[in-house]
Parts: C-alpha cells; sequence; structure tokens
C-alpha cells in the first residue's frame, strides 16, 4: 500500500556515506526491520516523505514540536532574523531575553546556560555537580537516557545497585565505573544505596517522568525520595527535562510533582525545533561555572541566535496563551482513552500510560513502572499495530521503548482518523 521507493534509493544512497545511512541511530528503522520514509516537509499536523505520502505525525521531531510543524509565528521570526546574521560568538539581547523567559515557566532556574544539545546539557550539568561536591559518583536510573556523553551511556548490571559497564565501545571503563545504576521507581533501592554511598555520591541524575523507557510516570514517593537523600547527603539532585520539560505541564515536571530539583535541563521544546538546550538551576550552583566560577563550560554556537530566536517565538507563544498547555494534554488524554477503548473492545491488553502530552501504548496487561517491565512487552504486538498504522498514514516512534508527542496543531480530525485507524491495527492483533 504504501509506495516508498524514492525513500529506499535515498536510503541505499545514504548508507553509502552515512553510518546506517542516518545521523542518529533510531531515525534507521531497524527496530522496526523496514526503511524509514525520508522527510521533505512538514506542517502543522502532517509530516510528507518524498514519495508524496502524508502522516499524521505523533514523533514531531522527538518531542521539540509542540506547536505544530512550521508554526507561522516561528517561521515568521526565524524569516526576519536570518538577514541579520546566523552566528556572531558575542553576547545578544536574544539570550538574556530567552534566559529570563524560561525563568517565567521554571523559576527554580534562578541561572542557566544555553548549549546545543540535550547530551551537552546533561554532561555539562554533571560536570558542575562533581565540581561543586568534589565527587566522583553518579547515580543514573535503568531505561533513562540522558545522551551520549561517557558518563551517562552505561548499562545496568544486575542486582540492586551495580556499578556500571560501558554501553557501547569507547566509553571507558573508569569512567562507567563512576556511574551507579538503579531501578527506576525503587524507592528502596534509593534509601539503601545512599544509607551505604550517600557521602561518596555528587548527583542523581533521573528523568522525572521517564520517556525513554516509553512514557513511564514516577509512582508516589519516588521523586520525594530523590529530594530527601541528596539533600540529606549533600548531593546534587538534577531533573533531566529535555523530554518533560513543557511537556508533563507547563513548568515541567518539577511544577506538576511539586518537587525542587537543584538543576534542570531542558531541551526540544526550549530550542523551538533548532539545535538548542539549556542547564540552569540555583543561583549558588550556577555561580561555579565559568567564567563567574572555576567549572569549565563553553560552546562557540552555544545561544546561537537562530535557535535562541525559534526558541524565544515558541515560548513567547505558549506564554501568550497558556490554555495551550490544557489544549494538547487534552487532546492526548481523548486519544490515549479511545486506545484504551478500542483495544478492550478487540480483548489485547495494552496500557496506555500518559503523562501530560507525552503518551506510549505498552502491550502488556500490567502497569510499565521500570525498565524490566518495559521490556515484558508484547512485541509482537508493538511491530504489528507499528506497520499497520505507518502503512495507513500514522507516524509513531518506530521502537516500542519511545514516548509519543501530541502538538497544538492536532486537531478532532487527525484524531478521529488516528482511532478510526489504531482500531483496526487492534483488531488485526487479535486475528
Ligand atoms: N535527555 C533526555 C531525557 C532525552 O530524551 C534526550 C534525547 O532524546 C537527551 C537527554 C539528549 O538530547 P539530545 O538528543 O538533544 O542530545
Amino acid at each position: 500500500m504504501l509506495q516508498l521507493g524514492k525513500s529506499q534509493k535515498a536510503f541505499d544512497d545514504a548508507k553509502r556515506y552515512l553510518p546506517g545511512g542516518v545521523n542518529s541511530p533510531v531515525r534507521s528503522y531497524r527496530s522496526v526491520g523496514s526503511t524509514p520514509p525520508f522527510i521533505s516537509s512538514a506542517s502543522g499536523s502532517r509530516i510528507y516523505d518524498i514519495d508524496n505520502n502524508e502522516y499524521i505525525d505523533f514523533v514531531l521531531s522527538w518531542g521539540p514540536m509542540i506547536l505544530g510543524h512550521a508554526n507561522p509565528e516561528v517561521i515568521a521570526s526565524l524569516q526576519e532574523a536570518i538577514p541579520r546574521g546566523t552566528s556572531f560568538g558575542a553576547p545578544t539581547l536574544l539570550e538574556t531575553e530567552l534566559a529570563k523567559k524560561i525563568q517565567a515557566f521554571m523559576p527554580n532556574m534562578e541561572m542557566l546556560r544555553m548549549v546545543s544539545s540535550g547530551t551537552e546539557a546533561t554532561m555539562s550539568a554533571l560536570r558542575v555537580a562533581r565540581g561543586y561536591t568534589g565527587r566522583d559518583s553518579i547515580v543514573k536510573f535503568i531505561g533513562n537516557y540522558h545522551g551520549h556523553s561517557d558518563s551517562l551511556l552505561v548499562k545496568a548490571g544486575s542486582g540492586l545497585a551495580t556499578f556500571g559497564v560501558p554501553d557501547s565501545p569507547g566509553v571507558p571503563k573508569g569512567v562507567a565505573e563512576n556511574t551507579i545504576t538503579i531501578p527506576y521507581n525503587d524507592i528502596e533501592a534509593v534509601k539503601s544505596l545512599f544509607a551505604e554511598k550517600g557521602d561518596e555520591i555528587a548527583a542523581i541524575i533521573v528523568e522525572p517522568v521517564a520517556g525513554n523507557m516509553g512514557c513511564v510516570p514516577p509512582v508516589p514517593g519516588f521523586l520525594e525520595t530523590l529530594r530527601e537523600v541528596t539533600k540529606e547527603h549533600d548531593a546534587v539532585l538534577i531533573f533531566d527535562e529535555v523530554m518533560c520539560g513543557f511537556r508533563a505541564s507547563s513548568g515541567g515536571a518539577q511544577k506538576l510533582y511539586k518537587i525542587k530539583p537543584d538543576l534542570t535541563c531542558l531541551g526540544k521544546i526550549v530550542g523551538g525545533g533548532m539545535p538548542m538546550a539549556v542547564f540552569g538551576g540555583s543561583a549558588k550552583i550556577m555561580s561555579q561555572v565559568a567564567p563567574s566560577g572555576p567549572i569549565y563550560q563553553a560552546g562557540t554556537l552555544s545561544g546561537n541566535p537562530i535557535a535562541v530566536t525559534a526558541g524565544l517565538a515558541t515560548l513567547s507563544i505558549l506564554q501568550r496563551d497558556p490554555t495551550i498547555f490544557k489544549s494538547v494534554e487534552d487532546t492526548t488524554e481523548r486519544l490515549c482513552e479511545g486506545y484504551r477503548k478500542l483495544a478492550a473492545e478487540h480483548g489485547v491488553p495494552v496500557q496506555v500510560q500518559r503523562v501530560g502530552s507525552m503518551f506510549t501504548i505498552f502491550f502488556t496487561d500490567k502497569p510499565v513502572l521500570n525498565f524490566d517491565d518495559a521490556c515484558a512487552c508484547n512485541n509482537d504486538h508493538f511491530q504489528t499495530f507499528f506497520h499497520y498504522n505507518l502503512e495507513r498514514g500514522i507516524y509513531y516512534a518506530p521502537s516500542s521503548y519511545e514516548s509519543n508527542f501530541m502538538s497544538f496543531a492536532h486537531k478532532a480530525a487527525d484524531i478521529d482518523t488516528t482511532l478510526e485507524i489504531a482500531g483496526e491495527a487492534f483488531r488485526e492483533i487479535a486475528k
């Protein structure tokens, strides 16, 4: 049904020049065993490929496009900014304006620094935490993804608290050894780790709403425990809100769950679809960053005027009309409720997990609380669902370990179409 002839040719060509034909692994569709559509343009809730197929997009560039693709106001602001020059490597008024805007949404970010990717934000936040505490060990949760820097690309071993082993060739063993991994949502594991080693730990880094093993909310008490143990042991609590910032709520997970982290990382939406991310937090910690303090961090394109312009335009729209968040969340809930009903009608066991405008359909009959639960889901059902939908123009993340996203540009008709096809896909699975 779906014609991907031109994409197939483009993919073959790309593979000669780019490893796996892509610039980020998940785009290769290896986990779903097919050819990725090569995208030519996008508008609102839709993306279009080079074979002229049209899709309703629930990937949204992996989260950033909360206003929908090519929002006219964001595009106009870029068109106005570009003729003034694309990079100066010098301070601009725009950067302070954006910092103020971010702080209005997230008052815990008293000072912040702009970088070019989420990876850079989390990597730099860790350096700051280590420099500030004078300690080396960090704690991360199994199934949380914080980008691809060495300290954070670490696999969990077995057992409650394991010293990490590298998740990729090229990550030095010595670096990975400083990363302790424990299961997400496991309050007892956190408490016993800190009882044993709390005074050696520089920081906990956490996705306060996990999105990189599919959408997994924190259980009650989990984030509170992280706050308590880090406070008690003078460790730094880092909320990686690269994905869930502006999605869990207007003020991210920290506003939704009323927890104040020491440092926060933002990305995706904060750059309005351009390469931009941010880390920041208490002025006491952030004033340790160079040049006001000794902890070095820098970037040629940091605070790039074009990226900052896209971020500013996006956040300005969200600030001007705060009902956008509620509207996007309501649309997401309508879709999720629809999936639940349709799956039940066809007798397909699913857990549709949602926080704000992030959601995942897990093919399982029990709630997914951690990475083991996510791994136990029925991958055959996921594959059938994914391919059935893609064939019919519904574009979901090509892996069962990912969140999907909603935008303000998705309207009732998009949801109706999506649910109609989801119902057919559940029927197919039930056959
Ligand atoms: N942190 C989280 C929670 C993410 O979801 C991601 C990317 O998806 C990152 C960090 C890394 O961001 P980037 O891909 O911009 O380097």
